[in-house]
């Protein structure tokens, strides 16, 4: 088991994070949050998925009053996403949201940022400050390493939260380039109690975006950081919660739903391989048992696989040997492939 940084936890609402709470999947939805029907709809699909918190941007006051709809709509707790407009805070707390993200430094006026961080300290709502590289302020020391701007950034938030006893604060420092995301969160890990929340902001489109998140999310969990996670991509947000469930079971961190192993297929292959596989991964979507599946194209190493799996298949020409629990059950046609292997799944 990897070995995890101590942090403070904190409740969004119903779920617990930091403080070796398990690490939790996040989005964000890409609907006019003004539109609380199309918002809620977009929610309870990504809650299908796996989705455990959800963050809708808040641009207006429209958007603010929204999210009481939003948040009776939902099973989810919800996150309201707030750029310097303190009274879009406060509307949002009045509306019953589980956290705010919000960075107080962007408030300019004390008196405001003191009104809102009341307001989330008498309902117990968190703060997530959010640096991203692309909007640090200008009169950071240029002696500093970007990373190290980055981390200073965030503890001017933290300082003046702290400064007005709020500690309900959850931090992510986030920027497209994976290094100096990563050497970011390692700056402030030791800075500070707080949760991680991390991602690789703007990382791209799906399958650009999936690797870039992959690798740098994968780094920061393998250093034992991060608390909570959000892929960002440029797609529908299901990829986004689809990803980040793959990237935590890589790592055995949670378990959600099945691990498919298929093999890559090569010149013995005598089946469609990539048929078979791709109609299980879809078979699969709704599958929530945490279990092992293998399609396997050959002899070479189908058996081992098909065996080591919770069911499996080891393919030859036209046809495939079926495993349940390391037991070989019987060997069919190639067609049939996918239907006995979901009829020994769902026997599970
Ligand atoms: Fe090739 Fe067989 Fe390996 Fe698949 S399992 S890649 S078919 S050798």
């Amino acid at each position: 088991m990897l070995k995890r940084r101590v942090s403070k936890r904190i409740m969004i609402g119903k779920v617990a994070v930091g403080g070796g709470a398990p690490i939790t999947v996040q989005s964000m939805t890409k609907t006019d949050t003004r539109d609380a029907r199309a918002t809620i709809d977009q929610i309870r699909e990504l809650e299908e998925y796996g989705c455990e918190i959800i963050r809708c941007a808040v641009p207006d006051l429209e958007a603010a009053q929204a999210l009481a709809a939003i948040k009776k709509g939902i099973h989810i707790p919800l996150v309201a996403d707030i750029h310097f407009d303190y009274r879009l805070a406060l509307e949002a707390l009045a509306a019953g949201v589980d956290c705010l993200r919000l960075n107080p430094g962007n408030i300019s006026d004390p008196d405001k940022v003191g009104a809102v961080v009341r307001a989330a300290k008498e309902r117990s709502v968190p703060i997530r400050i959010g640096v991203n590289f692309g909007s640090l302020p200008k009169d950071l020391d240029p002696k500093l390493t970007l990373p190290q701007q980055m981390a200073e950034a965030a503890m001017r938030h933290i300082r003046i939260l702290e400064d007005l006893d709020f500690d309900l604060i959850k931090v992510s420092l986030k920027a497209f380039d994976v290094n100096t995301t990563v050497q970011a969160y390692q700056e402030i890990a030791g800075r500070m109690p707080y949760p991680l929340h991390i991602g690789i902001t703007e990382s791209g489109t799906t399958r650009r975006g999936m690797i870039r998140s992959s690798v740098g999310i994968g780094i920061l969990l393998h250093e034992g950081l991060g608390d909570t996670l959000r892929v960002s991509l440029t797609t529908h947000p299901r990829e986004e919660v689809f990803t980040a469930w793959e990237i935590l079971k890589s790592l055995d961190l949670r378990e959600h739903g099945p691990k498919l192993v298929s093999c890559p297929t090569c010149g013995r292959t005598e089946v469609d391989i990539f048929s078979i596989a791709n109609a299980i991964e879809e078979s699969l979507v709704k599958v929530d048992k945490p279990i092992k599946v293998a399609v396997m194209g050959c002899i070479v190493n189908g058996p081992g696989e098909a065996r080591d799996a919770d069911v499996g298949v080891a393919c030859g020409k036209g046809r495939g040997i079926i495993f349940c629990k390391g037991q070989q059950l019987r060997t069919v046609d190639e067609k049939d492939i996918v239907s006995e292997l979901m009829k020994e799944i769902e026997k599970l």
